[in-house]
Parts: C-alpha cells; structure tokens; sequence
C-alpha cells in the first residue's frame, strides 16, 4: 500500500458528513474532515428538529449501528412527540425539536472527541487522481491532501443560488459561500448534474409573538428517544405554539405571486413536492381559507422562533406584510428573511449501492448531493459511504443494506435505481416490509450487522446483547403462560370458544389486549419492566404479520444475492426487448432484484436475465 495523509477524506461537515466521518473512524481508519467552516459543523440549516414519519426511522437505524445522529439529538432535544402515535407502532415517528445551538455544539465536540478523526478548515475545489485512481482532494490554496477514498457531502453548496423575490445571489446556504470550483470539476468529469430546490421561512423574534393568544402545543409526557441507550431527557423540555394563515394572508400572498423568485420564473430547480413553500400551498389547494403553523423555539436561550409551514421566496416587504396578516403574529419581528436555495445534485443512478460512484471507485457521494432533502436522509448517506469509505481503504468488499433489513437499504435502492424527479424524502410507505422495519426493533434489524462489521463500540453491544437476553426470556415466559377460553372470559377477555389455550404472547396481538390485560391474568408479571413490556408488545401485535411477509422477504433476499457483473452483456441475451436492453445498459443494475425495479422490467424478462446469469457463471466456472 501506498503512503498517504489519511485513509478517508470527507468533504463537508453537514448532517451527512458528520455521520460518514464518524462511522469511518468507528472502523478505526485514519480520517480528515474538510469542512468550509469550523464553527457551522452540525448546523441546521433549515428546520430545528430531527425525525419525523420515515425519517425517525432512519435515525433509529443510524443509533443502532453506533452512529452519532440520535445520541446528538437527544443531547439537545427541547420538545419530543411521537408522530402517528394513535397508529401502529410501524409507523410511529420519533420526532423531536432541538436547541439550535446544543445540537450544533454537541456535535462538534462529539466529532472533537472521536478518535483517528481530525477535522480541518478549507474549501475543496478539486478531486486529486493517481494512475487513474482516486488519491486525495486539492484545496484552494493548491494545498493537496492524500487519502485512499474520499466521500463528498458538500449538500446545497454546489453552485448554490439563494433567492429572494426577485434578488438572488451566489450562497451555499444564507451567510456562506457557495461551492462553485468543484461543482465545475464535476461538469468536466460528465457526471450527470441536475438542479433542484428548497426554501426556508422567515425567522421569527420570539419575543414579538403574542403566545397568550395561541394555541399551546405540549410535548409528550412519556418521551420516546432516539437513541436506544438514552433514558432521559438531557434539557428542560417546552411548548410550541400553533397559529393559522388567515384569509387575508392568502390574498397578499396571491396578489404578488409574480414577484416570488419561484412563481416569478427565476427558479429552474425542482423543489420538495412535500414540503411546499406557503407560495405553493395557497396555488395548489386554492380551496383551503386557512393552513396550519407551528412556532417552534430554536432554542432555551435563544428568543429566534421557526415557523414551521410558511417557507417562501417571495421579497422581503411581501413576507412582512404576510407574517403580520397571521394571528398572534401581527407585531412579529422578522430577524432573517425567508428564501430559497437552488443547487446543483448529481443523478444518483450514477452510484453503485455503497455509494460509490460506479466510474470511480474509492469516490462516494452522500447527502443532498444525491437528490435527498432532510438532515436524517444525508445523515443515513452519510453512514453508508462513511463505512465503505473505510472498507475501500481497508481493501475489504462493499457493505451494502437491503430494503428487507432497513429504510437505509430503501432509500439507497430507491435512489441508485430510480433516481430522483424532486428532492427524495422518507416515508413509511416507500418500504414494503415496513410492518418488520419499525423503529422500535431497528436495533434488532441492524446491531448484530454493526458488530459484525466492528462499528459497534463494545459498551452498546453490551447493552444490546443484556436487552436480548431479557426479551428473548421474557418471551419464552409469555409463550409459556396460557389459558383456556373459559378461563380468559372469567377475567374478561373474550376470544372464540374453541376450547383452544392462548398463550400471553398471542393475546398481546389482540386489538382489545395490552399488557395491563395480562397483569389482571398474572400478577407476577409486573416484575417485566416498561421497555420490555413495550418491547415485547410490539413484537408479539406483528409476529403473525412477519410469518405472512417471510415468503416474499426470503425471495427478494434470494434476488438481491444474484449479483450481475460489472459490463454483463444483455445484448447476449435473447427475448429482451430493446427497450428494456437499453434501460439495463444505461443502468447497469448490481444485482437481480434491483433489475426487477426498473421501470417496464416484466416477470419473463428478469427469468432471461436469471438464465443469462447462471449461464455466464458456468462458463467462468468451466474456464
Ligand atoms: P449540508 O448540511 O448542507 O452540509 C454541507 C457541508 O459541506 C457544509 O458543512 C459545507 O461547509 C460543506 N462544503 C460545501 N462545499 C464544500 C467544499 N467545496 N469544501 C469543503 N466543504 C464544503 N430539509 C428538509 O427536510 N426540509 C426542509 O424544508 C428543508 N429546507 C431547507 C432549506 C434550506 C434553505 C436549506 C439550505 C436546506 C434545507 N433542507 C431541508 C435540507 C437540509 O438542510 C439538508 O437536507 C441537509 O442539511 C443536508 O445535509 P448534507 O450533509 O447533505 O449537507
């Protein structure tokens, strides 16, 4: 091997980058983060508050492989809420709203703290090759900084413009440069690069709302955590507060839609369908009088207010006018305008599954850079590339997730597959085996893997493995206790009269069962603490669900197993139809079950593709 400065380079200190350098250094390979600036690693650069539907999920899933996104977020949580909590825990999302301030800062010394990792200060401008082979990064100053694998994460910087109305500027994000050298190494390499958007509302001078006229929003009572070894909260804990747009609102908003950078024509980018600006809710639901605003703190002791609802580009002397038309808003201060930001991303089916980009081996892209939106969905990529990035370096295989085992393997399959049409989010309803892929059990899902691969420090695998001994022996001990229908009735459960035992594991997947049933059934059960009881309640309600699912998850396991070589020739195949020949050289999909994605794919196709596969591999054999 080669000598060089670090093993990994990550380019970018956002969200995504933060996760890929950490979990690289978990892996105990040498790395350097080069951020822009220092002080802004683990900034926010839009709303303050991590999870969410789908995207609490994710952060769950980074924590059970060690990873630092839901130990921050709990670090400076101000305000948790489970989201759908009346639904089924499948898609139950943890949610909680953060101390601008605590996050950023905890972050830092997290990353501070980590050993192997050294962060430094400078802008990226090129990418630096050896023999063909990526080899470091140069910085502005031509300085050149040698690593095996480098992972961008450079997020809305690349050609950034901000807009607000009809004034725009070159910006990374509001205050900071945009990335425009490496954008343009970029161009010349012919990556294929599209432009999308995003846009953030006006901040608020909290000491300028009229709270005493708004609906208070409190937290829960019983806070669910990110982080599976979390077990209170770190920081006092407050309300938001709700307030509506008023009729009026719409009208000055209506009245001067021409003047919004992106209703006015000077925004080409495609923005987040699910995250519309207050310009695109008034235009697609014209029928609405009124729509819903969250005023959330930044922080305990920052007077800045969020206010969750009412992104925008339109000008600053319209975005007065409008906030000031909102009850209990009418006095309010703006302290930064709203705008919007359009950047360059780079078409994500230009990657393989581990995030490397399939022309240049050891270069990983992670983050808003691919066409994703949101702090959880870079920070997943983050982790994904961050450990292959190590694994690169260390010579070992790829890792990759699958969507059986994680909405990390969703996302990076959606991505890598369909590509994008608008900044990609998470939902729960993008993972077909969401009723196994909860967030209660990403611990079980992922941890045993993180062990496995080694990024698991020895205190969480501690602590994971002394969880499942207690809920495997607490299961043992409800399948073990049962009774007979007249013996429930008797206690006032019913259940069909078939003369058949129901254990206590069976009755937790009852609609009118929980596991206060079972205490009236057997009081020695209330030595079973409340995690377990949760646990081991959320397991046995989809232990039926899981059985039904286990064809379908065995026989896309089977597929994703059936790799395809690097140039395979489907032009050797026959019974392809040319569209679908095309569509396969174009992608190059890395195994059989993302074959099966793309678009127009048919049953009988994918079964040529199969013959085409077993048939090449007896060949190799027989050579
Ligand atoms: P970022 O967090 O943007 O981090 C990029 C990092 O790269 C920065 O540290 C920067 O300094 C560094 N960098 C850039 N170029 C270079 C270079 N050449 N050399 C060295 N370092 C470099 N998400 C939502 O979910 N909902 C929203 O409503 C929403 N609105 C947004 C509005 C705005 C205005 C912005 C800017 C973002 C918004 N986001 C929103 C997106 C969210 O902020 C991002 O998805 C998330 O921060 C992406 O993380 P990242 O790590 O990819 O990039």
């Amino acid at each position: 091997m080669k000598r060089t400065d670090y093993d990994v380079i990550v380019v970018g200190g956002g969200h995504a980058g933060c996760e890929a350098a950490h979990a690289a250094a978990r892996l105990g390979v040498r790395v350097a983060l080069i951020t822009l600036r220092r002080n802004a690693i683990g900034v926010m650069s839009c709303n303050p508050a991590i999870g969410g539907l789908g995207k609490g999920h994710l952060v769950r899933e980074i924590d059970a492989l060690d990873g630092i996104m839901g130990r921050v977020a709990d670090a400076a949580a101000i305000q948790y809420r489970l989201l759908n909590r009346r639904k089924g825990p499948a898609v139950q999302g943890p949610r909680a709203q953060s101390d601008r301030a605590v996050y950023r800062d905890t972050m830092q010394a997290v990353l501070a703290g980590t050993c192997c990792l050294e962060v430094l200060e400078g802008e990226v401008t090129d990418l630096w090759f050896e023999e063909g082979q990526i080899a470091g990064v140069v910085l502005g100053d031509g300085g050149r900084i040698i690593a095996r694998s480098v992972v961008i994460t450079t997020g809305t910087f690349l050609r950034g413009v901000v807009h607000i109305g009809d004034v725009k500027h070159s910006a990374g994000r509001m205050g900071e440069a945009p990335s425009v050298a490496l954008a343009e190494r970029f161009d010349s390499f012919g990556l294929p690069l599209g432009r999308l958007k995003t846009g953030t509302p006006p901040r608020l001078d909290g000491r300028t709302i009229a709270w005493d006229r708004l609906e208070e929003q409190p937290g829960d009572e019983d806070p669910v955590f990110f982080s599976f070894d979390t077990t209170s909260a770190a920081l006092r804990q407050i309300p938001c507060g709700i307030t509506h747009t008023t009729p009026e609102t719409h009208e000055i908003i209506r009245e001067n839609l021409s003047r919004s950078a992106m209703y006015g024509g000077h925004i080409d980018g495609v923005g987040p369908r699910y995250c519309p600006s207050i310009e695109d809710k008034i235009v697609r639901f014209a029928d609405k009088s009124s729509h819903q605003i969250f005023l959330e703190p930044e922080g305990l002791s920052d007077h800045t207010v969020y206010p969750n609802g009412i992104s925008t580009s339109l000008p600053e002397d319209v975005q007065a006018s409008y906030v000031a038309s909102i009850p209990g808003l009418e006095a309010a201060k703006i302290l930064q305008p709203g705008y919007a930001i359009e950047y360059d991303y780079v078409d994500p089916r230009a990657l393989r599954l581990d995030l490397s980009l399939k022309e240049v081996p050891g270069l990983y892209l992670a983050g808003q850079i691919n066409g994703t939106t949101g702090y959880e969905e870079a920070a997943a990529q983050g982790l994904v590339a961050g450990l292959n990035a190590a694994h690169h370096a260390l010579e070992r295989d790829p890792i990759t997730f699958s969507r059986t085992n994680s909405y990390i393997g969703v996302m990076v399959d959606d991505l890598t597959t369909r590509g994008v049409s608008e900044p990609y989010r998470m939902f729960t309803s993008r993972a077909e085996f969401r009723l196994s892929l909860r967030a209660d059990n990403a611990d079980q899902r992922l941890t045993p893997f993180g062990i496995d691969l080694g990024c698991v420090s020895p205190q969480r695998q501690r602590s994971f493995e002394r969880k499942m001994t207690d809920l495997s022996a607490t299961t043992e001990r409800l399948k073990s206790l049962s009774w007979t229908p007249r013996e429930l009735s008797k206690a006032g459960v019913k259940v069909n009269e078939d003369g058949q035992r129901r254990s206590a594991f069976d009755l937790l997947s009852y609609p009118d069962t929980s596991f206060d049933t079972l205490l009236d059934l057997e009081t020695s059960l209330h030595d079973v603490t409340g995690d377990m009881r949760f646990q081991v309640s959320c397991d046995a309600l989809y232990a039926q669900y899981m059985d039904r699912q286990k064809r379908d998850f065995e026989a896309l396991q089977r597929q994703e197993t059936e790799r395809i070589p690097n140039g395979f020739d489907y032009g050797a195949l026959k019974g392809l139809s040319s569209e679908i020949r095309g569509k396969l050289e174009a992608q190059q999909p890395e195994t059989l079950a993302q074959a099966g994605r793309l678009e127009g794919m048919t049953p009988a196709a994918l079964t040529v593709i199969l013959a085409g596969l077993r048939r090449h591999a007896r060949t190799k054999r027989a050579i």
